[in-house]
């Protein structure tokens, strides 16, 4: 598909914008930086959602849990109020 500098040896290699694609010279993968960044996004998703306030933790009682879930609901309807209006002052003329 395409070619990239090998990080390792610093050879141009062919691979397919896989970041687990081994270089052509010197054998070694050519997505480090790519797939460090990938496992650092993935990381990062994984503490957004256990910071979310309304997140259910396995710890949680019964109570809790229940909570949490009518605070998703209400959380999702007023985003989607918020993003319809939005949507109607960007599509009103003028
Ligand atoms: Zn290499």
């Amino acid at each position: 598909m395409g070619e990239k500098k090998c990080p390792h040896c610093g050879e141009w290699s062919s691979w397919n914008l896989n970041s687990r694609d081994t270089c052509d010279h010197c054998g070694k993968t050519l997505g480090v930086k790519d797939l460090k960044y990938e496992e650092q996004r993935a990381s990062d998703k994984k503490v957004n959602e256990e910071n979310w306030i309304f997140y259910i933790k396995e710890d949680d009682n019964e109570f809790v849990k229940l909570l949490k879930k009518i605070g998703n609901v209400f959380y999702v309807i007023y985003m989607s109020i918020v993003t319809f209006l939005a949507w109607l002052v960007a599509a009103l003329p003028g």
